[in-house]
């Protein structure tokens, strides 16, 4: 329970200080406005802000923690209860609500930027796992299942006739000079077109590598005459912010906008969402060695690598 609660609490105790901090302040004669940030309700208190606004309430749907409107009045006692006595998978998904809805509120009242539901939960799941990462715990598959995700293919499939596949994946570790992308593009029968592996300098968030290799990918592809082409990729964050019409995302909005201007210029692009495990090739490829700022282009595929490419279509 420990990964979890403290998530949970982390959000609760900063919501009710930003809360309070406007109660308090008004009651000083301070005129701050006490509407909710997100929907404009009038007073913003916690059981507004984090159950019954719409964008809370639009958030506990995809995560499918199994709260909904009717529960909206017993919402406290329905959190503690599963505090205490819920398995760690269910407190993981309550914190990745309580932290983005939290987040993306503050990202509201500060920076007036607004996002969909889909990304507020794709950006806290990935928060949530990079910090895992930062303390040294092995991820925990139970964060990053939702309803969705459940439906993903788990293994790599062949495109249509005439189709091609593009495989995208970034290596991050944290503290290292660079991170690595690596690109696998593949035909309808699973054969092996092209790919390269390529290192950048470091950033500092996983979600902004990742955004970098799908733009990387992207720029790739427009630089050929392939019509029709899925590019697919296991970042939860970087998929679901480039499958709807969003904007001014985060401090990676320009790179999203700069994938976004490629997608829509090229009608038979698609990108989607799969699991880590069809996603191997490239991950593969993303760990091939390689100097900064240099590309490493897949001529001849190591045996690990042929191996993996054939388990694919196998
Ligand atoms: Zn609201």
């Amino acid at each position: 329970m420990g990964v979890g609660s403290s998530f949970i609490w982390q959000g609760i105790v900063t919501a009710r200080i930003e809360a309070m901090q406007g109660y308090r302040l008004s009651a000083k004669g301070v005129n701050l406005p006490l509407n909710c940030p997100m929907c404009g309700y009038e007073v913003e208190d916690l059981l507004h802000v984090f159950f019954n606004c719409p964008f809370a309430l639009a958030c506990w749907h995809v995560v499918d923690a199994g709260f909904d409107l009717s529960m909206e009045m017993s919402a406290p006692l329905w959190l503690l209860t599963k505090i205490e006595t819920g398995p760690s998978e269910e407190i993981l998904k309550i914190a990745r609500v309580l932290w983005g809805v939290w987040f993306f509120c503050n990202k509201k009242i500060w920076e007036n930027q607004i996002v969909t539901a889909e990304i507020a939960m794709a950006w806290s799941t990935k928060s949530i796992e990079d910090w895992k990462e930062a303390v040294g715990k092995p991820a925990n598959q139970g964060v990053i299942t939702s309803q969705r995700s459940s439906q993903v293919p788990v293994k790599w499939s062949k495109p249509e006739l005439g189709a091609m596949k593009l495989h995208v994946d970034a290596v991050v570790t944290l503290g290292a000079p660079a991170f690595f992308i690596g690109l696998v593009l593949r035909d309808h029968t699973g054969a092996l077109v092209g790919g390269y592996t390529i290192s950048k300098s470091m950033v500092n968030k996983v979600f902004e590598a990742e955004s970098l290799a799908v733009l990387e990918g992207l720029t790739w592809l427009a630089s050929m005459n392939h019509d029709k082409v899925i590019i697919e990729f296991d970042s939860l964050f970087t998929v679901p912010a480039l499958q709807t019409s969003s904007v001014n995302l985060l401090e990676v909005g320009f790179i999203l906008d700069a994938c976004r201007n490629i997608l829509e210029s090229r009608s038979g692009y698609k990108i989607s969402f799969v699991k880590r495990q069809a996603n191997r090739v490239a991950h593969l490829v993303a760990k091939l060695p390689c100097s900064l700022n240099c590309q490493n282009v897949l001529t001849s595929p190591s045996d690990l690598l042929l191996e993996a490419l054939l388990l694919d279509i196998s």
